[in-house]
């Protein structure tokens, strides 16, 4: 039987992913949707999640599409009813937050999914098969893009907890913690802050991994013009390159051919696999990247912001 699900938060990603991924999925049914600003036609409304949760049996599970800083309370409403959880990206707002609802799905049994986009993206699998048989010799991501284009009016993603530039930058790093074969960790970085903004508009990294591989990771909200989404990887046997986010492979100056994209398929279809197992999936890394940057970088106070 299809599973019931709930969208909370009725914003730019549900409707553009969540609302036509889940329509065509074989594994679930749209039941409900909760937003303050209003619902989709010809489906149950609810103004929030009190209300979407107050209404009985209707939904087995959510999808919690709002920003991280409203995720938690949401997430705990939702376990505690006996739902299953969906995690837009970030799973929250710090990484103890998330660790409390992973407790607590464990403990009733429900199962929560911190859902990471660009894991599916179509060139990363076959990105982390072919760096596993080859020695790396350095890693740069380059993830620079106009913030105007992408995030207009989104006064949450600038507000302490929306995470500024690493709203964008923590898709590579949830793609560089996939695909290389060790875990690694921040030197040190440089954050960007506009002086009227509490979240950095840029963030320079620098990180190694255990065996001594230098990585680096230059995150950008000021590009105009063409926008670089680039992973690189030196290796002995060439340059492995994921760019346009993940979606483009090309290995020694080959571009690699690849499925279309269906990253959000690719999320639901592992979250359906993971209620019929009862199981979690909560991987917190890209986020302890995020909270290690916050820890061990200077901060610069740049240009204020406007949009
Ligand atoms: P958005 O367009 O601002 O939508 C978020 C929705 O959440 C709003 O429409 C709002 O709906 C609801 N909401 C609940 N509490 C809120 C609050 N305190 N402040 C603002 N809105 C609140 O944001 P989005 O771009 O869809 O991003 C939402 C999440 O998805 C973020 O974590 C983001 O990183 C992730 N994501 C976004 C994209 C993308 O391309 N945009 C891609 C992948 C992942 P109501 O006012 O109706 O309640």
């Amino acid at each position: 039987m299809a599973i019931r699900i709930g969208i909370v938060g009725l914003g730019k990603i549900a409707r553009d992913q969540h609302v036509p991924v889940i329509t065509a999925s074989p594994d679930f049914t749209l039941a409900a949707v909760a937003s303050r600003s209003g619902g989709l036609p010809d489906l149950p409304y609810h103004h929030d999640i009190a209300a979407m949760l107050a209404d009985g049996d209707a939904i087995d599970a959510v999808a919690l599409c709002q920003p991280p800083q409203a995720r938690y309370e949401a997430a705990r409403a939702a376990i505690l009813a006996g739902k299953h959880v969906f995690l837009e990206k970030p799973p929250g707002a710090t990484l103890s937050e998330v660790k409390t609802l992973a407790d607590l799905a464990r403990d009733h049994g429900v199962s929560l999914f911190a859902s990471w986009h660009s894991r599916y993206a179509s060139g990363v699998a076959a990105a982390k098969d072919w760096i596993a048989g080859r020695v790396i010799r350095s890693v740069s991501v380059a993830w620079k893009e106009d913030v105007r284009v992408w995030h207009p009016g989104q006064a949450w993603i600038w507000e302490p907890g929306g995470l500024g530039v690493f709203d964008p930058g923590i898709n590579a790093l949830s793609i560089v913690t996939h695909i290389l074969p060790r875990p690694f960790f921040l030197l040190d970085g440089t954050l960007s802050f506009p002086a009227n903004r509490g979240a950095p508009i840029a963030a320079d990294l620098t990180f190694r991994d255990e065996t001594g591989v230098p990585i680096t990771a230059a995150f950008d909200w000021r590009q105009t013009g063409p926008q670089t989404w680039d992973i690189r990887v030196e290796t002995d046997d060439g340059a492995l390159v994921l760019s346009k986010g993940g979606s483009v492979l090309t290995i020694a100056g080959m571009v690699q051919e690849t499925a279309p994209e269906a990253e959000y398929r690719g999320l639901y279809d592992r979250f359906a696999a993971l209620v019929a197992r009862r199981e979690s999936d909560v991987d917190v890394s890209p986020l302890r990247h995020v909270a290690d940057a916050y820890l061990r970088s200077a901060r610069v106070v740049v240009a204020a912001f406007e949009d």
